[in-house]
């Protein structure tokens, strides 16, 4: 990997007619006109929420020329508000603003404000222009990049949405300063994740640099967010719309979205479940003999170094998982199917487990 020195980066998603450049950097919200390039028109649309507003959102509007029609939406802070109701809020502010198909909403906030906001645009007038400006570390490695928008059903997580992509990522790093500790390891899971399915080289790198990335060092930080978003942006273009290789970003999740649902989601972050889940894919894969035994304990190493957990949870049984993982979205035929790794820096998707075996290691995972 080549040695870099500078905390500026930018890259771009490869869509053809939808692509768009991801920015990252330091200053970035404090830099005037920043967002300026990406506008439609002159009527503008912020939203946010109650704890991310007091913190940015007097930054980034500063940075607007006068002559713009800002506008502002602070929504409520939380996974459950992540909602068809809350997004209607939006659509109300912009038609009480009158706003046309010309507007343009900015997604200041995590995942959640991200998913929220990219929906809102999508539908409204049948498609207006978006850009995101993340301020989670795993919404500036993963949520902002790949166009999946949308909201929870009272049935089920992500139920409603579309594919919209926005017009510009933008990722300032000085906004990880305020982030919670917990929330940054989340992030980190994602990181981890994408060298251990795509790159062996980034993989290593990262155990070298983990504490660093933890103090939330600029250079170094801009460095894995730019590898992540580049993993992400070429799976993203090769599938845009989840028919092959971009199941791969769900290795460990399969594991992870039982541990959340069984534990009520907030109780472990969507990361922390991830961890522990990309930990019992590596042990599976150790115990089908894809993986030896050092390959795995430098995967659990670099996992752990991150702050996450590697056990599952105590109260967890074996049956709890495989009732939540059979109604995995990735299943066919009611085959469980899982991301694996072939290596550390390969991963597949494999139907193959026999579920003795899975049972065996859902037995006999540490708690
Ligand atoms: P989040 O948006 O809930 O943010 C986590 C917490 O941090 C919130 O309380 C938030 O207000 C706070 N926060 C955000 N930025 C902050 C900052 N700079 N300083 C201090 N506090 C800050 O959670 P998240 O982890 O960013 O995102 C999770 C969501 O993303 C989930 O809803 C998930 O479904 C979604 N997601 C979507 C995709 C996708 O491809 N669209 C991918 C992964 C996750
Ligand atoms: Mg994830």
């Amino acid at each position: 990997m080549t040695e870099m020195t500078s905390a500026q980066r930018t890259l771009t998603v490869a869509l053809g007619e939808r692509s768009y450049p991801i920015h990252i950097g330091v200053g970035l919200l404090k830099r005037d006109n920043v967002l300026v390039p990406y506008l439609a028109g002159h009527q503008v649309m912020i939203v946010t929420n109650e704890t991310i507003a007091p913190l940015y959102l007097e930054a980034i509007c500063s940075g607007l020329p006068g002559h713009l029609d800002v506008r502002t939406v602070v929504l409520p802070d939380g996974e459950q508000y992540k909602t068809i109701e809350q997004v209607s809020r939006i659509w109300d502010a912009l038609l009480e603003a009158g706003f046309n198909r010309r507007c343009t909403l900015v997604a200041l906030g995590g995942g959640v404000i991200g998913d929220m906001v990219g929906y809102a645009a999508a539908a409204y007038q049948r498609g207006v222009a978006f850009i995101q400006v993340p301020t989670t570390l795993l919404s500036q490695v993963d949520s902002s990049v790949g166009g999946k928008t949308g909201v929870n059903h009272p049935l089920g997580k992500n139920m409603i949405g579309a594919f919209w992509q926005p017009k510009a990522v933008i990722v300032d790093i000085d906004t990880l300063s305020t982030l919670p500790g917990r929330e940054l390891s989340a992030g980190l899971a994602e990181v981890i994740k994408y060298g251990l399915i795509r790159d062996e080289a980034f993989l290593s790198w990262l155990e070298e640099n983990m504490q660093a990335l933890r103090n939330v060092e600029p250079v170094v930080t801009a460095e894995a967010i730019a590898q992540s978003c580049q993993i992400k942006a070429d799976i993203v273009a090769e599938d845009e719309t989840e028919q092959g290789v971009r199941a791969l970003l769900n290795l460990g999740h399969t594991f992870g979205h039982a541990i959340e649902a069984h534990q009520g989601y907030g109780n472990w972050l969507h990361g922390e479940a991830v961890g522990a889940g990309m930990t019992m894919a590596a042990t599976l894969s150790h115990q089908l003999g894809w993986i030896d035994s050092s390959a795995l304990e430098r995967a659990k190493a670099v996992i752990a170094s991150a702050g996450l957990p590697l056990a599952a949870p105590a109260d967890m049984l074996a049956d709890d998982f495989l009732a939540r993982m059979k109604l995995d979205k990735k299943n066919v035929d009611e085959k469980l199917r899982l991301v694996l790794l072939e290596a550390l820096g390969s991963a597949c998707v494999s139907d193959a487990t026999p579920s003795d075996t899975l049972r065996e290691l859902l037995n006999h995972y540490p708690r």
